[in-house]
This record gives structure tokens, C-alpha cells and sequence, in this order.
């Protein structure tokens, strides 16, 4: 999708450098990290959030959730880790392309903020 910065970064279109890759995903470290360890998990089709995901996306989402358990274990989260899916604006969802936050290497609180 056009102006979409993850759909850029997923089609390379802007310099990255993914931490994993595979035909359906895209994994690479956020930019404003909030925990030693921050890397996001993004769908390289466009999704606008996980509101507009369908059955259709069923196996794509199964990957993903299947796929972090294996990058946290490479990042090193063996003490555990936060994931968190930002949803529409009271989500506090900025960038409208469904990702995974991957948060780890420090102590969660809860509630979150
Ligand atoms: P959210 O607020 O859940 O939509 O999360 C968007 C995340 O994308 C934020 O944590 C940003 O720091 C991160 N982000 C935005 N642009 C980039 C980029 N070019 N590379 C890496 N992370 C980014
Ligand atoms: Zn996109």
C-alpha cells in the first residue's frame, strides 16, 4: 500500500535490517525502543489492524504467533516477554499496518499504560 511505512520496509523499499524474514513476515527492531529488547513481527500484506483481519488471514496470524516464540528465544527473552498488538486509536495504534510488538529484558508492569 502506498505511504504505508511498514509495507515500504516490508518491500525493501526502504533500507532495513530484519532481525528474521520469510515470504508472509518481517521481523526488525523498533526505532524507539521501550525494553532492551523491542522488535516488532509485521504481515508483509497490508493490514490495516488486527480489526480488519478475516478467516482469510487465519494461517498468517498462526505463523506470526507461532514465529515469536522462536525469535524471542534468539533474542534472548528465555526469562519471558511482553507481546502487545496496539489497536485503533485508544490503542494507541500510530502506524495502521497490523504488527506485533515484541518487548523483553526487563520487568513488565501492570496495568500498562
Ligand atoms: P504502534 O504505536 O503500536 O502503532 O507502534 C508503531 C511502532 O513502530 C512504534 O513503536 C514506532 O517506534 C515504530 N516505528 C515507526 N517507524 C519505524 C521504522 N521506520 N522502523 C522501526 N520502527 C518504527
Ligand atoms: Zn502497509
Amino acid at each position: 500500500m502506498a505511504d504505508c511505512i511498514f509495507c515500504s520496509i516490508a518491500n525493501h523499499d526502504i533500507p532495513t535490517d530484519p532481525i528474521y524474514e520469510d515470504e508472509l513476515i518481517i521481523a526488525f527492531n523498533d526505532l524507539e525502543p521501550q525494553a532492551p529488547v523491542h522488535f516488532l513481527v509485521v504481515p508483509k500484506k497490508h493490514i490495516e489492524s488486527i480489526d480488519a483481519a478475516t478467516e482469510d488471514d487465519s494461517e498468517l496470524i498462526s505463523h506470526i504467533m507461532l514465529t515469536i516464540p522462536k525469535l524471542a528465544a534468539e533474542q534472548g527473552l528465555e526469562n519471558g516477554y511482553r507481546i502487545v498488538i496496539n489497536t485503533g486509536d485508544d490503542g494507541g495504534q500510530t502506524v495502521k499496518h497490523l504488527h506485533f510488538h515484541i518487548l523483553g529484558k526487563r520487568k513488565m508492569t501492570w496495568p500498562p499504560g
